[in-house]
């Protein structure tokens, strides 16, 4: 506990600076000094009595009456309280200012109709004949106002041979007190409490009855007023609209001691609660009145925790001179507690999420994001706890600030845990589109090892499902019923969008492993079947060894027809395979046609480097030698020549010569023989797809005729033998195909000289 303010002090409390004990409050506490001074500690004494716990079950009561009347001797009789007596020595005042005390007598044992109620307040208000503070009337009128504005019972202490001296000490307090209160509740007509006068009649001889006493009383009463004047709107009010009447009589303490302290005993059991024996309104009697004089309608509403703060603005306000506004000091009350409550409910709260949100911070802080454990239920728990805690203490207070700052404290809550939650599934976000990659592809790793053919589209299918689930259970345990901000619908929706197109970015890689593994197999078709077609150079008879002719033969002269055919069927199979395979892993048409036209520019890279390895120096020598040879040495039937003197070599070896030459010009450009031009390889590939990423085609190499901005034309692309290289391999061909013919001639000579 701290202590409120304590500037207003004077020194005057002994504790001022030290923390109160409960041995300093034996003789209860002093609310009001007579400087006028409210204790800044009564919250204090109200915590350390356990009263300040209990909410609404706890009763004021104020006593009133000339000074020495016996008041706080009753008060101790009545409730083992220590509030300070005169001693019979010293006349001297001994109460003064307002001093408050518990009911000690709570706790004995009595039977339940006779047991006192809990928590009883009593405060013992300094006395009020002004001998010793002059003809100041001014203390007065503020107690009787403060104690008016809070207790819910006023004893009125006043010895019997007062009763019906009209013009006496007492009367002028009771009109004090009756036009104080008509003050006070002018502005706090709705609420209208009433208070219990409850006289008590001391030193009663027993010669007048009691029912005669209250009988005098009552008609004094009324007789005051009537002669009050009342504010305006009030002039019709009547005493009992504002209070209930209740009459007791003690013996002399001094000449009966035994039977006056059996029937203050008889008197306490009356402060118990009870209820209005008859539903009309009017004077009440004792009899009326007859069980416990605690009645709801007399309590003042206000929550005991709130209790010090409320009486230190009714005090403040009556000290100021200020009109009393009960109303709006409630509501300044609910404001200030509601405020106090909301702070510690929320250090509550602080213990339950601080570690959470630092935990969180500090995944930001490294980058790395992780889903905390739990966190749903955590978050559920701690705001529910905080808003119930805050509810059990707030809702006594004022409804419509209480409703008003239970949507403030929850809105504080919801920042936080909107924070949290907004954190939590980025996390789960980020951590489930992340493991949903790494489990595609290691699926499709998996798919490859075994050689199986592995179902892309299902694979996907199967760990997206896996993927939403997760984020799915991690986002409805964070939802939290009515509170329509834990609904996560859309991060949902973001959240199946990006696997969404994490899929379409791991489906590319896909279309390109495809990609490549069907250009492999181009590639070793094509291997194939063009040096196929090379080989058949190195025959010299172009086919025409094919016994039954009778289709058009394949001759040297349609090399790349044959080609270009081989070609063109290869890639055809090899694009069925292709959107095959990709339709069944959901490629969209705009991706095949894309991956097809790359296929096909490929292919062509493929075909084109095939061919430069088969016009490679060497190898062209070699094959246009064994054209050569073949040409030259086997005759027309395919046998071998024996080369005798006689023979025309030079006519032989001139023709074959000129036949193996003229193959030069022919491989040196890529030709069909129908347009004897170049295949129409632009129209061959197709247009780009309007779709093309040109950053994604970066490794594709350009194509001339094609990429026309590459600056090559077709026709440079179609030239498989740049000029010089087919001047060079002419020389070259010629030096072999002389060395061939010398050796012919030899042989020839030879064979004679044999
Ligand atoms: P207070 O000023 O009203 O609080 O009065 P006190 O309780 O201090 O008592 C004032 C004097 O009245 C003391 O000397 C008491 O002994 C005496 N006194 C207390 N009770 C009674 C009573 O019932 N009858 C009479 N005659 N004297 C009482
Ligand atoms: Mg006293």
């Amino acid at each position: 506990y701290t202590a409120p303010s304590v500037m207003s002090m004077n020194g005057h409390f002994a504790s001022v600076g030290n923390a109160p004990t409960k041995e300093q409050y034996e003789h209860g506490i002093q609310v009001i000094d007579e400087e006028k001074l409210f204790n800044p500690h009564l919250n204090t004494y109200l915590q350390l009595t356990k009263v300040a716990q209990s909410g609404f079950d706890y009763h004021l009561i104020s006593v009133f009456g000339s000074q020495s009347t016996g008041k706080s001797t009753l008060l101790n009789n009545l409730f083992g309280t220590q509030f300070g007596v005169m001693s019979e020595t010293e006349r001297r005042q001994t109460t003064k200012g307002i001093w408050l005390s518990k009911n000690k007598r709570e706790d004995i044992k009595a039977p339940e109709s006779e047991r006192m109620a809990n928590n009883i307040l009593v405060m013992d208000v300094e006395g009020t004949d002004g001998r010793e503070r002059g003809e100041d009337q001014d203390f007065e009128r503020k107690s009787a106002l403060f104690a008016l504005a809070t207790s819910e019972v006023l004893i009125v202490n006043i010895w019997e041979h007062q009763v019906g001296l009209y013009q006496g000490a007492n009367m002028g307090l009771l009109k004090t007190v009756f036009e104080v209160n008509l003050q006070l509740f002018l502005k706090d007509k709705q609420s209208n409490p009433r208070s219990l006068l409850f006289f008590v009649i001391r030193d009663h001889i027993g010669a007048t009855p009691l029912a005669n006493l209250r009988n005098t009383l009552l008609a004094d009463l009324t007789n005051i007023w009537t002669s009050l004047s009342k504010p305006k709107g009030l002039e019709k009010s009547r005493i009992e609209d504002y209070f209930d009447f209740a009459f007791s009589a003690l013996p002399h303490k001094i000449l009966q001691p035994e039977k006056f302290v059996t029937e203050v005993e008889k008197l306490g059991t009356r402060f118990r609660r009870g209820q209005r024996a008859a539903k009309q309104h009017g004077l009440h009697t004792d009899h009326e009145l007859d069980g416990g004089i605690f009645l709801d309608e007399y309590h003042r509403r206000i929550p005991a925790d709130g209790f010090a703060k409320y009486a230190e603005g009714i005090w403040d306000q009556i000290v100021h001179n200020k009109d009393l506004d009960l109303p709006t000091q409630q509501e300044l009350l609910a404001q200030f507690r509601c405020d106090e409550i909301t702070r510690e409910v929320l250090e509550e709260f602080d213990v339950a999420i601080l570690p959470l949100e630092e935990e969180q911070a500090e995944g930001i802080r490294v980058g790395k994001l992780s889903v905390l454990k739990d966190l749903g239920n955590l978050g559920k728990v701690a705001r529910l706890k905080t808003i119930k805690a805050f509810e059990v203490e707030a809702s006594r207070y004022h409804k419509g600030v209480y409703a008003r700052k239970r949507v403030e404290l929850a809105s504080k809550i919801d920042v936080r845990l909107k924070a949290l939650y907004q954190g939590q599934l980025t996390a789960a976000h980020k951590t489930g589109v992340a493991s949903f990659s790494d489990a595609v592809s290691s699926a499709v790793k998996a798919g490859q090892k075994k050689g199986a053919l592995y179902e892309f589209a299902d694979i996907v299918e199967c760990e997206k499902k896996t993927a939403l689930k997760h984020f799915e259970v991690e986002a409805k345990s964070l939802a939290i019923d009515g509170v329509p901000w834990t609904n996560f619908k859309s991060q949902y929706g973001l959240y199946e969008k990006d696997l969404d197109e994490v899929s379409a970015t791991l489906r590319k890689e896909e279309m390109r492993r495809l990609a490549t593994r069907v250009e492999r197999w181009v590639r070793s078709r094509l291997g194939e079947s063009v040096g196929l077609e090379f080989n058949k150079l190195g025959s010299g008879r172009g086919g025409h060894s094919v016994p039954e002719d009778s289709v058009k033969p394949a001759t040297e002269k349609d090399l790349w027809d044959r080609i270009w055919n081989v070609f063109t069927t290869t890639v055809k199979e090899a694009e069925t395979r292709f959107v095959e395979r990709a339709k069944s892993f959901d490629a969209s048409q705009d991706e095949i046609d894309v991956g097809l036209w790359r296929l096909r520019r490929k292919s062509w890279g493929v075909l084109r480097a095939k061919v430069d390895e088969e016009v490679m120096e060497g190898n062209i020598l070699l094959k246009l030698r064994e054209n050569f040879e073949d040409k030259f040495r086997y005759d027309e039937a395919g046998v071998p020549r024996i080369w005798r003197p006689t023979d025309d070599i030079e006519g032989l070896y001139t023709k074959a010569k000129d036949s193996t030459l003229a193959l030069i010009p022919l491989l040196s450009r890529f030709r069909l023989a129908a347009t004897y031009g170049p295949p129409d390889l632009p129209e061959w590939i197709g247009s780009t797809p309007s779709s093309v990423d040109p950053k994604d085609e970066e490794d594709l190499t350009p194509i001339g005729g094609v990429d026309e901005e590459e600056g090559k034309s077709l026709e440079e692309e179609m030239t498989v033998l740049s000029e010089a290289k087919r001047q060079d391999l002419v020389v070259r061909f010629k030096k072999t195909a002389d060395g061939v013919y010398v050796e012919a001639k030899r042989s020839a000579i030879g064979g004679v000289a044999q």
